[in-house]
Formats: structure tokens, C-alpha cells, sequence
């Protein structure tokens, strides 16, 4: 854990009146403007300005942050609302921020319908645990030949029509859900797309309650991609039995069909039971639960909960990575986290779906199990940042050392008879200085050579350094990697992952990976690519952002 530190200005002060005055001169070491008052730790801090959740800053300051208010000269930013292209643009390569541009092509319910529903019309066994979805402004009358198909073939076996929940796209906790088994029931809302999506009749139920369950990931970069999922989340039980499942006399009892905590509270039989018990447990609780029955729920279970998570974020990785491109030309594809919240469902086999994937989590502690989960999230996710290695000076050490490299390899080239022995091994290229890497992350930063450092950033306009990306040799994504391995806490590597099968599988599969112009996806034709692309520049900005659970 890092250890909480002064901050610099303090220590100045101290340092002043801590001198005698009249001190012997010649003893006199640690004047204001002497090189080793710069010897100072400098800490990371968090700009939590933008967010109501007092949990951020409580994690943040957990792990050694220090909170700032500044708009500008802050390491990690954690915003409720969605970013901006010109937070982006501005952004210096030490800084991260909670979000991703171009999200929404996971997180909203319209998007992810077309995204999922692409992959799983071309893979369809990989792409199963995604329900059957239309998006009512154009699928309408698929959906309606669909659903009639569907309803005359069960009749033929004298079975009840399915049955079919619809959302409103851009709604959340529930807000405008209903189900319904005759097409004809569908009610189309002028002010807002809803998709329709099969309804898992059958889920798995505890206790006789229907739950789904919220499990957490975390996006670190997207290009290359590198995604973590929390071991813990929550399970969120109906408060109504389920009984026999949907009927017409019981359709719109949304306290049995829906599993949103925020619909649940209101009931009267709504239990705060703690981790282990009532209408909200633990994830934990849940699969070691399974566990008990003999399903290995963490086991088999939670690798496939593991596994569509990974598929469905890889469908939009290379719309994600376009368009963090376009935003942050300057960016390494980590400037950006992106904390996930998945909504998952068990089925009577067993079998996850993913309903909806959310990326405004809540994060309200209003129950004991909230309180605890999420604070332990939140100081993962810091930690797994690595804010130590995201010193400014250490930036601009690097930038000034690649200047320099750049300034003599050119005057060498240009000058071939001088006396200036060779920057390196004849034939050999130069290596630009590597980014701060995971090795730095305790170092101090009073090394001899940052004596000259200037105490604060270069000016925000200042052109930014050359993208680390470019100058990150392996070995740094080796550090990188290694310092995540060490400070995963509850967080598991889901991608890249070990077996470099599942990778070579799900690259080829979903484009991951790829450069330039916007890959396709899966059965997505380059027309189609393109036309996601020109959406996604329309639609960087300005997302509304909804808190869900
Ligand atoms: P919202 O964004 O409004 O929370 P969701 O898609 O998460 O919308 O749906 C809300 C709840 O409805 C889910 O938590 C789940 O309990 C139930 N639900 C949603 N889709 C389905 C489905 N296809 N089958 C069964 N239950 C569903």
C-alpha cells in the first residue's frame, strides 16, 4: 500500500522554519532554493470534483492519494459523466481518467443490441449467452415475424407463446420495462428506441427468488486491450417468488420479474441482510452457494462468466481503440480506465447471459455489502494504476533524455566526420528511454540527474511528449505486466490471457488488435465498419450518463 505523504508546499514550509537563524552557514543545507529542497516524495493525487460518490475519495485516499480540487494538475480523475474529446485532448500522458470515449458502444442498450447481436448471428454458439434483442426502430417487423413463427410452432405442440421483455434504450433501474408475449402488445415510444429481447423464462432461482447478479471489470487500455475482472460483485434478488414464471396475471409484478436493487428497495419485503443473506448478497455468496448444490459455481461458472465478458467487450475493442485515436492522438490507449458494471443471469442450466453492461456502475454504499464491496473496488482499481509510476518528472526526464538521444543522432548523421563517439553499437538503432515503468513505482524522485527538473509541468499547451507508445520497448510492458501480477488483489487478468490459443482465437475472431482505419467486427461488412465510425465521431461526446444497478 502506498503511504500517504505530505504534500510539497508543507514540506517547504517546514523546511523554513526549521532553519536556525543563526546558523552556522557553511551547515546550512536545506534553504528553499537549494537543489536539496527539491528532494521531496511527490504524491499522486485525485481530482474527485466531478463525482457524488464520497467512496471514491475515501478509496483514493486509502491507498496514498492525495485529494486535489485542481482542474487541471491532478494524476487520476474519476468523473460520473462520460469524457470529453477535449478533457482528452488536453490530457498529459501521466494522468488517467474513469472513462473511455466511444462506450457506448457497449453500454447502451441499442448498441450492444447491434454489436452482440451481429456476433451472435455469425458465431452463434460462442455468442449464445447473448438473448435473442431487435432494435424496435428497424427490426420491428423481424421481430413481429419472429415472435409469430415462433408462437404458431409452440401452439402446434400445445405450448404457451414465449415471452418477451422490452427497455427503453436509454433509461436504466428499470425505468419503462415491461414483458409481454403478444407482438401486438408492443408499444413503440416516440421519444426513445426500445429494444425487445427474449426473456429468459427459466432462470436459475435461490430460495425460490429470480437474481442476477453485477459482476465488475476493468479496462486498463484498449489498444492493446488489457481487462480485469473483479472476484467479487453483488447478487440482487427479487423480492416477489417466481413461481411458475411469467403469466398474464402476473406480467407487470415488476418486483418479481425485475432484479434492479433500485426497483427492489421499495418493497416492503425488501431484506438488508447483509453479505450472506436478504435481497442483496455478495457474488461470492452466490457461487459458493452453487458451489454447495454441486454446480462449481467458481469454478466452471464463474470461467464462463469470465468468458463472455471478455467476448462481448472484444466485439467493440477495435471501435474503442479508433476512436480513443482520434480523441487523444497523444494518448498511449491508457489514459483512459473504464470501471464495467455486467449484468449476468443464470439460466435453469446454468448458462450465463449478459443483459446489459453499464459504465456508471453505482456506486452508492447504502447497504452494508455496498459499503464494503465497493470501497474495495475503488482501492483495487487505484492500486492495479500503478499512480506512483505516473510522476510528471519522471515523464519529462524521459522526454528530455529521447530530445537529447533524437538531438544527437541527427547531429552525428548529419556530421559524419565528428569526434563524438557513437550513440550506440554501429548498425544498431538507437533506443528511445523508456516510459517510467512498474520498476519506478517506489523510487524517489531526487535522483542526481533530476536536479535541474523543473518543480512543476511544463505549461498545459505546451506541445505533449511523444506518445509512450511509440517509445515503450518491451521490456516496459513486461514491468508493466509484472506489477499488475503483483497488485491484482481481487482483480484476475482476463485479457490478454495466458493461453496464447484463447488469444489468437478471439483476435481473429473480433479484430483485436488491429491498426488504422476502423476494423470490422465479425460478419460486419467494411461498409458497415465505416458506418460504426462515422456514428462513434458523432457520438464521443455528450453521452448521458446513467448510474445503474
Ligand atoms: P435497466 O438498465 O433498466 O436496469 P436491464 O436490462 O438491466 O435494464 O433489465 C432490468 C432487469 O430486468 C434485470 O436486472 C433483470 O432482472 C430483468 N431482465 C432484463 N432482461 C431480461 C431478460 N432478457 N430475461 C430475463 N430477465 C431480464
Amino acid at each position: 500500500m502506498i503511504s500517504a505523504k505530505r504534500s510539497s508546499s508543507t514540506n517547504l514550509a517546514a523546511g523554513n522554519a526549521a532553519t536556525p537563524r543563526h546558523a552556522d552557514p557553511s551547515k546550512r543545507t536545506a534553504t528553499p532554493t537549494s537543489p536539496s529542497s527539491r528532494k521531496r516524495k511527490w504524491t499522486p493525487t485525485i481530482n474527485v470534483e466531478n463525482t457524488k460518490h464520497a467512496v471514491v475519495l475515501r478509496a483514493g485516499e486509502g491507498i496514498g492519494l492525495a485529494a486535489t480540487t485542481s482542474p487541471t494538475d491532478w494524476t487520476i480523475q474519476w468523473q460520473d459523466g462520460v469524457v470529453t474529446v477535449d478533457q482528452l485532448l488536453h490530457m498529459r500522458p501521466w494522468q488517467r481518467i474513469n472513462h473511455f470515449p466511444a462506450m457506448h458502444h457497449l453500454c447502451h442498450k441499442d448498441y450492444l443490441a447491434r454489436n452482440l447481436t451481429k456476433m451472435r448471428n455469425e458465431f452463434p454458439r460462442e455468442y449464445a449467452f447473448w438473448p435473442r434483442t431487435w432494435c424496435m426502430r428497424t427490426d420491428a417487423v423481424a421481430f413481429t415475424a419472429y415472435a409469430g413463427a415462433r408462437a404458431r410452432a409452440r401452439a402446434a405442440r400445445g405450448r404457451p407463446p414465449r415471452w418477451y421483455i422490452a427497455k427503453p434504450d436509454s433509461k436504466s433501474r428499470g425505468i419503462g420495462i415491461y414483458l409481454f408475449s403478444d407482438p401486438a402488445e408492443f408499444q413503440a415510444n416516440p421519444e426513445y428506441e426500445m429494444v425487445v429481447q427474449q426473456y429468459i423464462e427459466r432462470p436459475l432461482l435461490i430460495e425460490g427468488y429470480k437474481f442476477d447478479m453485477r459482476v465488475y471489470a476493468l479496462i486498463t487500455q484498449c489498444d492493446p486491450l488489457r481487462l480485469f475482472v473483479y472476484k467479487e460483485g453483488l447478487a440482487r434478488f427479487a423480492t416477489e417468488q417466481y413461481g411458475s414464471g411469467p403469466a398474464l396475471d402476473n406480467q407487470s409484478q415488476i418486483c418479481m420479474h425485475l432484479t434492479n436493487y433500485s426497483v427492489n428497495k421499495r418493497s416492503t419485503k425488501f431484506v438488508d441482510g447483509g453479505a450472506d443473506g436478504g435481497s442483496k448478497r455478495t457474488l461470492t455468496w452466490a457461487l459458493e452457494y452453487l458451489d454447495s448444490l454441486g454446480h462449481d459455481g467458481t469454478g466452471a461458472i464463474w470461467a464462463s462468466i469470465k468468458d463472455i465478458i471478455a467476448k462481448s467487450i472484444l466485439t467493440v475493442q477495435p471501435e474503442l481503440a479508433r476512436v480513443f485515436r482520434t480523441c487523444a492522438p497523444n494518448g498511449d490507449g491508457s489514459l483512459c480506465f473504464e470501471l464495467l458494471g455486467f449484468d449476468v443471469i443464470l439460466d435453469h442450466k446454468l448458462r450465463p447471459f449478459v443483459l446489459e453492461i453499464n459504465h456508471s456502475p453505482s456506486l452508492s454504499c447504502e447497504t452494508a455489502v455496498d459499503h464494503t464491496l465497493k470501497q474495495g473496488l475503488l482501492e483495487n482499481i487505484f492500486r492495479l494504476l500503478n499512480p506512483t509510476s505516473l510522476n510528471p518528472r519522471k515523464w519529462m526526464r524521459r522526454d528530455r533524455k529521447q530530445a537529447k538521444q533524437r538531438l544527437y543522432l541527427s547531429s552525428t548523421t548529419a556530421t559524419p566526420t565528428s569526434t563524438a563517439a557513437p550513440p550506440a553499437a554501429p548498425g544498431s538503432t538507437p533506443k528511445p528511454a523508456a516510459a517510467p515503468s512498474a520498476a519506478d513505482q517506489d523510487a524517489d524522485v531526487e535522483s542526481a540527474d533530476e536536479a535541474d527538473e523543473p518543480a512543476t509541468p511544463p505549461p498545459r499547451d505546451a506541445p505533449s511528449p511523444p506518445p509512450p507508445t511509440d517509445s515503450t520497448p518491451a521490456a516496459d510492458t513486461d514491468a508493466a505486466t509484472a506489477y499488475e501480477s503483483a497488485h491484482l488483489g481481487l482483480f484476475e487478468r482476463v485479457y490478454p490471457p495466458s493461453d496464447p490459443a484463447t488469444v489468437e482465437r478471439r483476435g481473429r475472431c473480433c479484430g483485436v488488435e488491429s491498426k488504422g482505419p476502423v476494423a470490422p467486427v465479425c460478419g460486419e461488412t467494411a461498409a458497415n465498419a465505416a458506418g460504426r465510425a462515422a456514428a462513434s465521431r458523432g457520438a464521443a461526446e455528450g453521452d448521458a450518463v446513467d448510474e445503474r444497478e
